[in-house]
């Protein structure tokens, strides 16, 4: 395995593997590895004949009084765990290579998928996001790329901008990797205090909570986001930012849950740390599965 911070060192070794008739694949991170983000790495490493992840802490899609500055950063350690996964090469930019002019004048932006969840509270955040992933995407230019459906929303956004914008890249989509007792992980639950994560759990089973409510025939959203709600304000120390029903396609909020894909989900503070969590599920007549 290869660490590499230079976009031409990166590019000069991946155009060889491509000339050779080798595919890529693609994980991008902002680092401090966890057992979510290895297993979008095994599912890379299964797919392709090369592995790429990028671990990169991207000051674009951090807003004001953010945690751009206290955001866990180990790349030794994101090394070896990289290493034991089978990775070929990590690519860990500095922030000039990435942005060697500072911020950017021209960037990658989302209409309407970004107007509820966690692009209403944190203006700028995707188009952030939708700026580094293009350069990363034009720099590795992978067949595949692995995203979690922890981050539902980035999914859902990405996805678009591989289509509006004629990306050739395949995304794949990774189960949400949890804790023992439920806690999607996450590189924040380090923010976490003994109490704090102690309660977190609470969050998920929540959200389960108001999924098995529409799993027995609610049909009216806004009573289960109610519901949902008052459980989440029950957790010693949390304070919820939102909890929302929207429909997979347009990432609107949904008053009536028809057949359809939606996605129920929370942006929840506990503590310093902002814990985000979600269920994507299906109604087709009376059946409801998470999807
Ligand atoms: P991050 O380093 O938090 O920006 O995440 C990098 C990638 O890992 C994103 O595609 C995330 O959705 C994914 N990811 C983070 N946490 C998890 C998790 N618990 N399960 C699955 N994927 C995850």
């Amino acid at each position: 395995m290869e660490i590499i911070k230079s976009i031409e060192k990166l590019r000069k070794v991946l155009w060889e593997h491509r000339k050779a008739g080798k595919s890529i694949g693609f994980v991008p991170t902002m680092g401090y590895l966890h057992e979510g983000h290895l297993n979008l790495v095994r599912q890379a490493r299964k797919d392709n004949d090369i592995v790429v992840v990028s671990i990169f802490v991207n000051p674009t899609q951090f807003g004001e009084g953010e945690d751009f500055d206290s955001y866990p950063r180990d790349l030794e350690r994101d090394a070896s765990l990289c290493e034991k996964e089978g990775v070929d090469y990590i690519f860990a930019p500095d922030t000039h290579e990435m942005y060697p002019d500072g911020a950017p004048l021209v960037y990658v932006d989302v209409l309407k998928l970004s107007d509820h969840l966690c692009g209403r509270f944190r203006p700028g955040h995707f188009r952030g996001v939708l700026t580094v992933v293009a350069k990363l995407f034009n720099i590795v230019m992978p067949d595949r790329a692995y995203f979690g459906k922890k981050d539902i929303q980035q999914l859902r956004i990405i996805m678009q901008m591989v289509k509006d914008l004629n990306f050739p890249i395949e995304i794949v989509p990774v189960e949400t990797t949890r804790e023992p007792d439920g806690l999607a992980m996450s590189s924040r639950n380090t923010y976490l205090s003994p109490e704090e994560r102690a309660v977190a759990p609470r969050i998920y089973e929540s959200l389960k909570e108001g999924f098995q409510i529409i799993k027995d025939g609610e049909r009216d959203a806004t009573k289960v986001v109610e519901h949902i709600l008052e459980k989440l304000e029950a957790i010693p120390g949390a304070r919820p930012q939102y909890v929302q029903i929207v429909s997979w396609d347009d990432m609107q909020p949904v008053k009536e849950l028809k057949d359809g894909i939606y996605v129920l989900a929370t942006a929840v503070f506990l503590g310093p740390a902002r814990l985000i969590d979600n269920i994507r599920f299906k109604i087709e007549g009376g059946d409801v599965d998470v999807y």
